[in-house]
């Protein structure tokens, strides 16, 4: 079978070629950098069955990336029948740069001249027959968008693929390419393959040639010695860069038709005079993250409660108000959670029919264990959803890479580039795509600061901790709403990550920032399409690891919290002398600086059971909570109700707002779950793992802390810092007025 290579720019649309061709399902972004790995596909149609790889984006094949290198190697040492250069047609000579570095090598290629209906909308086009001509190779106009020319291009394909093609150069300098063909010459006789584009790379003093092949590098130098001395000045790279751009200027861009109005300002050049304004840019970008945390979180949406008419009230206790609301009105994000809380509590109410007639057991375990813990966690899957709709609509609108362009100014400070802002977004996601993504970054260290905050970006798994959480909080203590309490806690999170990243990038994790160079997409209406295929996986990942890990953890919990240690089954009243309760017990002191440990009541060991369970799966909080819950509640309640356990603890355990808050953060910043901190092992050098979790603990604990310690004694705290400032303004003053003499 034909195998062939996608090659081109960040952004100019390979994945989405490489997913039309394919029929897969790859992850499109808005945003350069977000194929990192090299995927593959088969296109099967009308007779042609081609092998197609998606590789990740570069601008060059000098070895300056991960992502330039493992294209480069894959092209020269993998050898695909045929490249396919993906070139971004609206941004024709920045794109043609890499083009004439792929001539060069010998390799059959067909350029597919991508994003032709955006070149049409602006009323502007390219002569596609001169720029075959002048490449010599084939040019197919497409729109990977648009699903159009696809076919066109694989037949051009397979048609390059039947004849060899040697590579070419653009290169007219006389010098220069005296210089390569003897350099080319000499590879020949040395039966190197890919003679051309060796030898350029070698004239460029090309890092990873250098240190390839030393021996010819003697050999390049003893050539150029024989040239007049400055001929190649002291950087034959620049000169190279120079000469493919000026050749580009002089003979493609008259291919261009602009239409005239150059200096007319485009519609995403408009928009971003306002979305990335120097001061504009991050109170937007807030305002924005509201909006969203808003729909999906308010129980007070719109805030609307003080316009509710007054019968509103005759509606109260009815399940309606349970759905649409109390006293105010639900976000969309709420009235859909309630309305999966109110499934699942029918069907738990059904089944707990059918099981009447069996044991006490047998109907404790499916309903009040496996129902309770796997329902509480599926009822959040709504609001997921909702909240990776908003993130996708974001990102692929193209303004996540705004975010990443303004955040850039201010990351820079921190020793992080705005390059890491993509896996940090990715995080909120899942943490284990994202700490994949951090081979974008190339400093070292800067890799290893990213991977280990990246958990503090608060994952879906997490959201269900802080939504039931925050809920219970509000409707227990009724302070605030909801969705504020959310989205501070999303906030709490970012901003550990940038001080604990602060004090890395100071201290241990050293090192330099590269600059940080990304020209922005056009925005463009978000793809449905992709839309739907996100969620999608999204979903099915949360409802498999639901039936599956969840699963599992709740039975656990539920037989270790019904039976003693000497394995007698337990009634609800007999909780307490259970093996679960024992070992929460046994850990609940670990807790108690934190403001979740042995302050709490007779039940709190609860608090430590769950934070411990999360460690598997973070979703396991909330369900060990709700099989807790189901249990206990029989203590006081004859019929305990579904989604109410987080109020129940805090019922029977006393835990305070502080504690709660503290819970959430603890939650947050400490170890991941199981599987991210594999993933984290495997991401970073050898030996820095054991670092990672002590980093994770102490940063849990000492943010955990603070908040209690804070929330609970904001008074005092208060005067504790305001004589601590003055004792600090006092001396700074005093220095200042004797300073000291050297
Ligand atoms: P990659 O970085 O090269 O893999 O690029 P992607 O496939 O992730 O695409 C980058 C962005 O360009 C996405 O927002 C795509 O929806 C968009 N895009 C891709 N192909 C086209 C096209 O033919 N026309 C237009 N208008 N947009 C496109
Ligand atoms: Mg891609």
């Amino acid at each position: 079978m034909i195998r062939v290579a996608l090659a081109g720019n960040p952004n100019s649309g390979k994945t989405t070629l490489f997913n039309n061709l394919t029929g897969s399902t790859a992850h499109v972004g808005n945003w350069p950098g977000v194929t990192v790995d090299k995927r593959e596909g088969t296109y099967k149609k009308k007779g042609l069955e081609i092998s197609v790889v998606d590789l990740p984006g570069i601008y060059s094949l000098s070895p300056y990336t991960p992502e330039e290198v493992i294209a480069r190697n894959y092209i020269l040492n993998d050898k695909p029948d045929c490249v396919i250069n993906v070139v971004d047609s609206t941004n024709l000579e920045r794109n043609l740069y890499l083009t004439t570095q792929l001539l060069e090598i010998d390799v059959p290629l067909v350029v597919a001249l991508n994003m032709t209906d955006e070149l049409t909308r602006r009323g502007e086009s390219v002569d596609v027959k001169k720029l075959s001509e002048k490449m010599g190779v084939t040019v197919v106009a497409i729109s990977a968008l648009q699903n159009k020319g696809i076919h066109e291009l694989m037949e051009a394909v397979s048609k390059a693929c039947t004849a060899k093609r040697e590579g070419t150069t653009v290169l007219d300098n006389k010098q220069l390419l005296h210089l390569i063909t003897d350099v080319k010459i000499a590879l020949q006789s040395q039966n190197v393959e890919n003679a051309l584009f060796h030898a350029i790379k070698l004239a460029e003093m090309d890092e990873m040639e250098s240190t390839q092949h030393p021996q010819l590098l003697k050999m390049v130098e003893g050539f150029k010695a024989t040239f007049n001395d400055d001929t190649f000045g002291s950087d034959t790279e620049a000169l190279i860069a120079d000469a493919r751009y000026k050749y580009i200027s002089v003979h493609f861009s008259t291919l261009y038709n602009r239409s005239g109005n150059k200096a007319k300002l485009t519609r995403s050049d408009k928009i971003d005079r306002v979305l990335t304004n120097r001061w504009l840019g991050i109170p937007i970008f807030l305002a924005i993250m509201f909006v969203v945390f808003h729909f999906t979180f308010s129980e007070n949406f719109l805030f609307l409660r003080r316009l509710i008419p007054e019968d509103w009230e005759s509606l109260s206790g009815t399940a309606f108000q349970g759905v649409f609301g109390a006293g105010s009105i639900n976000s969309p994000g709420v009235i859909l959670q309630s309305l999966m809380g109110v499934f699942t509590d029918w069907l738990t109410g059904v089944v707990r029919g059918w099981l009447s007639g069996s044991s006490e057991w047998v109907s404790g375990l499916i309903c009040d264990g496996v129902m309770a813990g796997v329902g509480s966690v599926l009822s959040f899957v709504p609001q997921v959803l909702l909240l990776f709709m908003f993130f996708s609509i974001l990102e692929d609108s193209g303004y996540m890479a705004r975010v990443a362009f303004i955040l850039d100014r201010i990351f820079r400070r921190f020793g992080l580039s705005g390059r890491a802002f993509m896996p940090m977004i990715m995080g909120f996601g899942c943490s284990i795509p994202a700490m994949i993504n951090t081979r974008t970054l190339a400093d070292e260290k800067e890799r290893i600061a990213t991977i280990r905050v990246i958990p503090f970006f608060s994952c879906g798994a997490k959201l269900p901790i802080l939504t039931a959480v925050a809920g219970a909080i509000v409707s227990s203590f009724g302070v605030s709403n909801a969705d504020v309490i959310t989205y501070l806690m999303y906030v709490a999170g970012i901003v550990t990550a940038i001080v604990t990243v602060l004090l890395m990038r100071n201290t241990s994790m050293r090192g330099h920032t590269p600059p940080f160079i990304m020209e922005l997409p056009q925005y463009h209406l978000p793809q449905f399409k992709s839309l739907v295929i996100h969620l999608w996986d999204k979903l099915k990942h949360f409802v498999k690891k639901a039936f599956t890990i969840i699963l599992a953890s709740t039975i656990v919990v539920w037989v270790t919290m019904h039976f003693s240690f000497d394995w007698k089954y337990l009634s609800d009243e007999q909780i307490g002398q259970s093996i679960l309760a024992g070992l929460g017990k046994l850990v609940q002191p670990l807790f108690t600086p934190v403001g979740f440990g042995s302050q709490l009541g007779e039940y709190g060991w609860v608090f430590a059971v769950a934070a411990v369970s999360g460690l598997i799966a973070k979703e396991n909080v909330i369900s060990t909570f709700a099989t807790l819950a189901a249990g206990l509640g029989a203590v006081i309640a004859e019929d305990p109700t579904g989604i109410a356990y987080v109020e129940q603890m805090i019922a029977f355990t006393g835990a305070t707002v502080a504690g709660l808050i503290a819970f959430i953060i603890f939650n947050m910043t400490t170890i991941p779950c199981f599987a991210a901190v594999a993933s984290a092992k495997a991401e970073l050098r050898k030996g820095t793992l054991g670092r990672t979790l002590l980093f994770w603990i102490v940063t849990s604990y000492i943010a955990s802390a603070v908040v209690y310690v804070v929330l609970s004694w904001w008074w005092t705290v208060f005067i504790v810092l305001a004589v601590a400032a003055l004792a600090v303004a006092g001396v700074v003053i005093y220095n200042k007025k004797h300073p000291v003499r050297r």
